[in-house]
């Protein structure tokens, strides 16, 4: 029995997900990596939700769509990807937060259901491979 397996067999489908995007506040440059993971890319060049343009990891900020220093946190919710450059004229400017929010709402709402599809697909071919057996 793999990992997967017996991971899969104690939750569902949506709590694998959520397990995995929980918050950890304790490493702090984790929220980096999990933005990323749940931001959509285009063969990792990853589109700036400001200027719309394209850029790679490197040249990306994550944002807190909520400043932290407004009490915003590093849940996935409240980050997103834009450039360098629109991160530094944003700054602590938040006329754009309801929007931002509401956006990455979505965002997420579209990735999660990219990440439960690929888990029921691995689903399917662990099962398949269990009945060759
Ligand atoms: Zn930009």
């Amino acid at each position: 029995m793999g990992f997967f397996d017996s991971f899969s067999k104690a939750f569902n489908d949506r709590d694998v997900i959520d397990m995995y995007n929980e918050d950890d506040e304790e490493n702090g440059n984790y929220y980096r990596q999990r933005c990323f993971e749940n931001t959509p890319s285009n063969h990792g060049w990853y589109k700036c939700i400001k200027c719309g343009k394209s850029f790679r990891k490197g040249d990306m900020d994550i944002d807190h769509i909520i400043p932290k220093s407004k009490g915003g946190t590093n849940r996935r919710e409240n980050l997103q990807c834009i450039c360098k450059h629109c991160n530094r004229s944003k700054q602590d400017d938040t006329s754009e937060t309801n929007q931002d929010l509401k956006r990455r709402k979505k965002e997420l709402k579209a990735q999660d259901k990219e990440d439960l599809k690929f888990l029921r697909e691995a689903r399917k071919i662990q099962n398949k491979e269990k009945r060759k057996k």
